[in-house]
């Protein structure tokens, strides 16, 4: 696709381009396997010097021309679908850590991610540093060990709505001679590309606006290439040494600047296999064909909401990174100038209980463990997705457990205020 198109164009029309003759809209390669004529040919696929396809657990053209959609969005080198939000973390991480390393982490990812990672990563030997996306350069740097890998953040982070200083977290990165992996499911490509401002992966939960219609489970990993892997060998051994489990191709070689999204389809879709289905990679292409115009109703009408909020009297205090009141309004104006994302989160003068009595009055908003989507909804983190976590994780991510996330949808907007005035009345 022309490098020229902007992102309206690249959102309708990126990643199947059609020939002569050819389907209009992007086909379901429902097909676990793919025909070769010789076993020479399918041989070759196996052995990385050819390329194609032949066992859908490593890859299928249509995840393909969606991640190549998605890629164009965020003008990276190269892009892989995987099952869901929590496997592109995972494996941006794991494609570059192994036990025995570490990760600097900030605080404020969402509880999924800060599980994985503080959690389920430590048992398999990598541990993990967590620093304040707040910090100034001096106490990022003492987080960094000898055998740190990767820097994890996430550019607003869910639910604490905290703007990430991207170019500040990408420079110490960089220092340290490790990558910066940033999670961009709530700004989208749509409102910020962190590769300008430094970052070197991204990722997205595509199960949020990318879909947009709470339909599919899904996530996306996308290689800025930029990183210079080759310069660090020693660092970071399985892009730059043999691989015996391919004849000892050596990735950095071999594959230049997609050497880490090859490694990670080639290596740990092979062995771990949380491919997305195809079907569902048809969903969220059709989703991503109107990102560009549901993204900034999404921002228009959360604005509207939260100014409401912050205007009303039962209303403790708002937190909304487009509110001139925001401490990160400084942030999101440099980073998203166009606007942030679609959730607000919000407290109540009456705390706790009254956030419970004022949600279960809501009737446009659904309550739903879910945020990001067309439809307005609501959670409270504390009782919901961040459960797992204890006074101090809630108060270091950011969650003051009266925390109420509202998901502004993109519905008309003065129905969602009016559903908010008569469930704050009640
Ligand atoms: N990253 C962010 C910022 C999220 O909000 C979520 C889920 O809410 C995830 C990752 C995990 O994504 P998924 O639920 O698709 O596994």
């Amino acid at each position: 696709m022309d490098k020229t198109y902007t992102k309206g164009t690249l959102c309708v029309q990126a990643g199947w381009n059609p020939g002569n003759g050819e389907a209009r809209v992007l086909p379901i390669y429902q097909s676990t396997t793919f025909k070769y004529e010789t076993s020479e040919q399918m041989g070759r696929l196996f052995d990385l010097e050819e390329e194609g396809y032949f066992y859908t657990r490593l890859q299928n053209p249509t995840n393909d021309f969606v991640a190549a959609k998605i890629c164009a969005l965020e003008g990276g080198v190269a892009a892989m679908l995987t099952s869901s939000g929590q496997a592109a973390n995972y494996y941006a991480i794991f494609n570059i850590c192994e036990a025995g390393d570490h990760v600097v982490l900030s605080s404020t990812v969402y509880g999924g991610t800060f599980n994985l990672i503080a959690v389920t990563m430590k048992k398999m030997g990598i541990s993990c540093t967590i620093v304040d996306p707040d910090s100034d350069v001096e106490t990022l740097n003492a987080a960094f060990l000898p055998n740190t890998k990767c820097v994890v953040a996430e550019t607003i982070a869910n639910p604490a709505l905290v703007v990430l200083d991207i170019e500040k977290f990408a420079l110490v990165a960089h220092s340290h001679q490790v990558p910066l992996i940033v999670d961009n499911t709530f700004a989208t490509p749509i409102n910020c590309n962190p590769f300008i401002w430094g970052a070197d992966i991204v990722t997205h939960s595509t199960t949020k606006y990318m879909d947009g219609h709470a339909m599919c489970v899904g996530g996306a990993i996308v290689d800025s290439g930029n990183f210079d892997w080759s310069l660090y060998p020693e660092k970071f051994p399985g892009l730059c040494s043999p691989d015996d489990s391919y004849h000892g191709v050596i990735y950095t070689e071999r594959f230049g600047k997609k050497a880490y999204i090859t490694k990670a389809t080639v290596q740990l879709m092979r062995d771990l296999g949380s491919i997305q289905s195809p079907q569902n990679a048809f969903l969220l292409n059709i989703g991503l064909e109107t990102l560009h115009l549901r993204v900034p109703r999404h921002c228009e009408n959360a604005l509207k909401t939260a100014h409401f909020l912050e205007n009303h009297e039962k209303v403790a205090w708002v937190n909304y990174p487009g509110l001139e009141s925001s401490k990160y309004y400084g942030l999101a104006q440099k980073y998203m100038p166009k606007g942030t994302c679609g959730v607000i989160s919000f407290g109540l003068k009456g705390g706790r209980e009254e956030a419970a009595r004022m949600m279960d009055k809501l009737k446009l908003a659904a309550i739903v463990t879910h945020v990001a989507d067309a439809r307005t909804c609501v959670l409270h983190p504390a009782s919901h997705t961040h459960r797992q976590m204890n006074e101090q994780q809630l108060k270091e991510a950011g969650v003051n457990p009266e925390l109420i996330r509202f998901s502004v949808g993109i519905e008309s907007v003065e129905d969602i205020i009016a559903d908010l005035e008569q469930a704050l009345e009640g």
